[in-house]
């Protein structure tokens, strides 16, 4: 069973601000582009904090080493499992849950990154090399979270990218509110194209109806443009389609 379905993620109260853990050989990547912008400043205001902890400082032997060669033979190296269990364990087990940044995770979707907004926090390990002992997944139960089907060096890209999904939306990290409403997946769609101006840029128009001041018009075009663009891009995403085995 994923740790997801353990009921790890419970509704924070929130008399403390969402907390994120970071177990890392990359300390230092952390918190990265998040210690800007609206993150950056709802960080300095205490809306969020993070921590990033060094795996490295759990070897034992006297190299430090974090890794060895995988068992059975072929490239690279793996994660020690003892190494990184005593990393997890140096973090307390407040509820929170505890993800593993791997490419054979579930995907991550807008409805998981909002379940995790909802809660305390999260303890994310950033595997690195050829990835991580499975002993350690299972003895820990660390829940595998993908952010797509493609390979990176480490996991602390991906971990940087669903802590950006979750902190724009806690509560005051975004000024204006509705903007998460109408976004792409919010509701099962892709959102409608954007317009500001210019009125012309390089003779193409803003759409009529979107300077027609009819509110009622507006809302169907978008609706009508979310549609058609999700049936075209993502077919996937719309409702009543029939399951594909
Ligand atoms: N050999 C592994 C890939 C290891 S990549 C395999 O084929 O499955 C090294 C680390 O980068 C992983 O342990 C993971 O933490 C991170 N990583 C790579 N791609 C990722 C993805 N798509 N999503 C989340 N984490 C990823």
């Amino acid at each position: 069973m994923l740790a997801a379905s353990r009921g790890r993620t419970m509704a924070a109260d929130r008399t403390m601000p969402f907390k994120a853990s970071i177990l890392t050989l990359y300390p230092d990547m952390f918190p990265g582009h998040l210690g800007l912008a609206l993150a950056g400043r709802a960080l300095e205001r205490g809306d969020w904090a993070i921590e990033s902890v060094q795996i490295r400082e759990f070897a034992e032997d006297k190299h430090r080493s974090v890794d060895d060669t995988p068992s059975g033979g072929g490239a690279g190296m793996v994660l020690r499992p003892d190494v990184l269990a005593r990393a997890v364990d140096s973090i307390a087990d407040d509820g929170r849950p505890r993800l593993l940044m791997s490419p054979r995770g579930r995907p991550l979707t807008q409805e998981r990154v909002r379940e995790l907004a909802q809660g305390e926090g999260v303890v994310i390990v950033c595997g690195r090399f050829e990835g991580v002992d499975q002993r350690v997944i299972d003895a820990r139960q660390l829940e595998e979270v993908s952010i797509g089907d493609y390979i990176l060096s480490g996991g602390e890209p991906a971990a940087l990218t669903l802590l950006d999904a979750v902190v724009r939306i806690l509560p005051g990290v975004m000024g204006n509110q509705l903007s998460g409403v109408h976004e792409s997946f919010e509701g099962g769609l892709l959102e409608h194209p954007q317009y500001t101006r210019p009125q012309i840029f390089e003779g193409r128009e803003i759409p009529e109806v979107l300077t027609s001041g009819n509110h009622a018009a507006i809302e169907k075009w978008r609706h009508e443009q979310a549609v058609k663009l999700t049936g075209e891009r993502r077919p996937d995403l719309l409702p009543d389609q029939p399951v594909r085995k």
